[in-house]
């Protein structure tokens, strides 16, 4: 089998020992790393080899996305959550097709490659469009269809457990698990519902929780609780849990997430732009929590650049603090590899 070899003046392998090679050699055989070293320490000659330079290293991966807002990007500027979807984004996503979403996936994926980011955990409706961009794009995708009030029906399962069978290979390029949007949206016994569901199928349960701290207010005064203890509560947070956001949480409600081990999704610039508030996640590191970082949808964001999200998420746990010993960027590094290991979920 022909390997390919390449030359680049850096090599970050993020492996167990933190190794960087500079310069560094890697040799590709049927798409896969054989061998990563220094410059030198190369084994076989003649190998076909390319002089790239540059930095080499794995792709970031964006835990929380809605990409195709790629071409909703800018609608509704300037309004909180709330008003944000109901009045600018679900009216236009409602009039979307699924040529649209193919190629609002297509332009998100280009845009991540931009940005280094190889791949993304999508909350989104035609889930079969997104796969077909990826296909061609070359990204790897954790696909959650997302499921609404609106849309949830046996009928949408079943649709689910056949996309499940025809796509999921974690091996390979696609993981497949299921996106309920929040409780707010579909209530507590949906919810419960649901997340059997994820277990039975053993995948990913991928909601959005405690964006705001007005949105689950109807939801917990009726039970008198906060939204994380009802989730705990009735078993939601069983299983391979990813949370987006987890802004308004409590000592609690973060033990309880710890406890259940939960995912969460940091996305700090979509929560500054949407005012929604600082998640507290100097906290939730502390409690061992697995948290990755995400841009949440480019509408909420305005751009799919992860970078920004690294830089962002470290200035805002300080200046929150009033302590610029948080988050280093040795810790910033650590949160990468978990989220390399997050898309294995
Ligand atoms: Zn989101």
């Amino acid at each position: 089998m022909q390997s390919q070899r390449y030359i680049a003046d850096i090599i970050v392998t993020c492996d167990a020992d933190d190794n960087v090679y500079a310069p560094g050699v890697i040799d590709i055989e049927e798409g896969k790393i054989i061998w990563v070293g220094n410059l030198g320490d190369e084994k076989e000659t003649g190998v076909q080899t390319d002089e790239i330079g540059g930095l080499l290293m794995p792709g970031l991966v964006n835990a929380h996305c809605h990409t195709p807002m790629t071409l909703v990007r800018g609608a509704g500027d300037g309004l909180p959550l709330e008003r944000w979807l109901t009045e600018a984004m679900w009216p236009r996503e409602g009039k979307m097709s699924e040529e649209d979403a193919y190629w609002g996936m297509t332009l998100g994926s280009a845009e991540m490659f931009r940005a280094g980011v190889t791949s993304s955990c999508e909350m989104y409706l035609f889930e079969e469009a997104l796969v077909e961009a990826v296909n061609s794009s070359g990204a790897r995708l954790v696909m959650t269809p997302g499921v609404f009030k609106s849309s949830y029906s046996e009928s949408r399962l079943r649709n689910f457990t056949d996309f499940y069978n025809r796509y999921h290979d974690p091996e390979g390029k696609i993981t497949v698990g299921i996106g309920p949007h929040s409780a707010y949206d579909l209530g507590i016994p949906a919810c419960v519902e649901l997340a059997e569901f994820a277990r039975s199928l053993d995948v990913l349960f991928h909601i959005h929780l405690a964006e705001t701290r007005e949105e689950s207010a109807e939801l917990e005064s009726q039970y008198g609780k906060s939204i994380v203890e009802i989730l705990s509560e009735n078993g939601i947070l069983e299983g391979r849990v990813l949370a987006a956001h987890c802004v308004w949480v409590s000592e609690n409600d973060i033990s309880l997430l710890s406890d259940s081990n939960v995912s969460v999704a940091h996305c700090p610039v979509s929560n500054m732009k949407l005012g929604s508030g600082i998640a507290p996640i100097e906290k939730m590191l502390e409690k061992g929590l697995t948290v990755g970082l995400g841009t949440d949808g480019p509408a909420s964001n305005d751009t799919l650049d992860l970078w920004e999200e690294v830089k962002v998420a470290a200035l805002l746990a300080r200046v929150n603090n009033l302590d610029a010993t948080l988050i280093t960027p040795s810790k910033l590094w650590e949160w990468r590899l978990e989220n390399l290991q997050m898309q294995l979920v």
